[in-house]
């Protein structure tokens, strides 16, 4: 393909510029020098060449208050794209996106107990063809893509090992790179979705901001990705479930870790419904015209919604100690903005306000300057964005 070619000709320096126009663009040559320290012959030079292979073009000149207008520049939108997908638990997305890290199509389906490797891989591939037919884009300005995904994984052989808690069948050492690749026919990178997500959320501060951010994805289980000094931090295995196994009581239960009183053992959705379930059980008033066993998380927020104090007090403990173990990460890791996301987070304003009260009582006031924010700049795109935009990262 001819972004390989291309790309495989780039020199340090162009892919330097190109890097910086990417983060930064539409940004003028004045601005690029003081970004590179670089001399403007050699900018030029760099910019001929990035131009010629079609990945920057000029876009046209920024206002001013008098003399010459200087021209601006910007990725070009419309020559390459990129595959951004994310198999989560609960569903898994496909989005195309270009090289401005615009999202131009996005679909997902939910990983039911069928959603076998192949079944998924199947969907995944039906939805890219029904994007492409949609944007009317060919196969062939697709330069490759990446996935976000659950750990543990191998992100250099492409494997996915057993996750813990996926309740699609035969999840179990998944070669998920190569089966994506003979699918979509093009070069597909993997990485934690945790770390994708945190990621794209890193790239969409054009201020650069922030350089330490922490991205905490609170569902059936807790993902946390760490980015820090403008690194991916990696884990074991790519796992990124280490901060949901962090003890927050000494003499809480046993977690299927191994370990006991971790955060997940109170903050995801398995350990809401159990609490909720237990508390039946010791004769508290439910709403919920239920059996027992068919309670799910979806009607514990409904009746909290409706002001059910059972509902409201299992959700407010939960939040009290996922609270505390964000704040004793955040004193550890010192990162200046924590973004909350994931199915918890996104469909409770009550668990999310009990969190931020929790984080309020507990964090000490010089931590007071660390951001705490819903959801990010790409919400329920991130892990797939990210993905795509990891690999841009590993090409250019
Ligand atoms: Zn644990």
């Amino acid at each position: 393909m001819e972004f390989y070619k291309n790309v495989e000709n780039l020199s340090e320096d162009n892919k330097k510029v190109f890097r910086i126009i990417m983060r930064f663009g539409p940004i003028t040559k004045k601005k690029i020098i003081k970004y590179t320290n670089m001399k403007l012959t050699t900018l030029n030079r760099s910019m001929a060449v990035l131009i010629k292979y079609k990945l920057i073009i000029e876009i046209g000149e920024q206002e001013s208050t008098g003399g010459r207008k200087p021209a601006l520049f910007d990725v070009n939108q419309v020559e390459y794209y990129f595959v951004g997908i994310d198999i989560s638990r609960t569903y898994s997305k496909v989005i195309l996106s270009n090289l401005k890290r615009e999202i131009l199509y996005e679909e997902e389906f939910k990983m039911e107990q069928d959603m076998t490797p192949n079944k998924t891989v199947a969907n995944i591939k039906e939805i890219f063809y029904k994007g492409l037919n949609t944007l009317k884009i060919s196969k062939d300005k697709i330069a490759g893509g990446g996935l976000g995904t659950i750990g543990p994984l191998d992100s250099n052989k492409g494997i996915i090992f057993k996750p813990n808690n996926f309740y699609a069948k035969g999840w179990n050492n998944v070669p998920i790179k190569e089966m994506l690749e003979n699918a979509l026919e093009m070069e597909i990178i993997i990485d934690n979705g945790a770390n994708t997500a945190v990621y794209a959320e890193y790239l969409s501060d054009s201020l650069v901001e922030y350089t330490n951010i922490v991205y905490v994805n609170c569902g059936i289980g807790i993902r946390m990705g760490v980015i820090a000094n403008g690194k991916i931090i990696p884990t074991i295995n790519n796992a990124n479930d280490a901060f949901g196994h962090m003890v927050v009581n000494y003499d809480g239960e046993p977690c299927y870790c191994g370990k006991f009183g971790c955060v997940e053992c109170y903050a995801s959705i398995l350990s809401i419904v159990k609490k909720y379930i237990s508390y039946i059980k010791l004769g508290k008033v439910t709403t919920i015209e239920k059996h027992i066993d068919d309670i799910t998380f979806n009607d514990i927020i409904r009746a909290s919604e409706k002001g059910e104090i059972l509902a409201n007090e299992v959700l407010e403990f939960s939040a009290k100690i996922l609270g505390i173990g964000l704040v004793n990460y955040v004193s550890l890791v010192n990162p200046q903005k924590v973004i909350l996301s994931g199915p918890i987070i996104n469909s409770s304003k009550i668990f999310y306000n009990y969190l931020l009260n929790s984080i309020r009582k507990y964090i000490v006031r010089d931590e007071n300057n660390i951001r705490f924010v819903k959801g990010g700049d790409y919400k329920d795109n991130a892990i797939a964005l990210g993905a795509a935009q990891l690999f841009i990262k590993e090409k250019l």
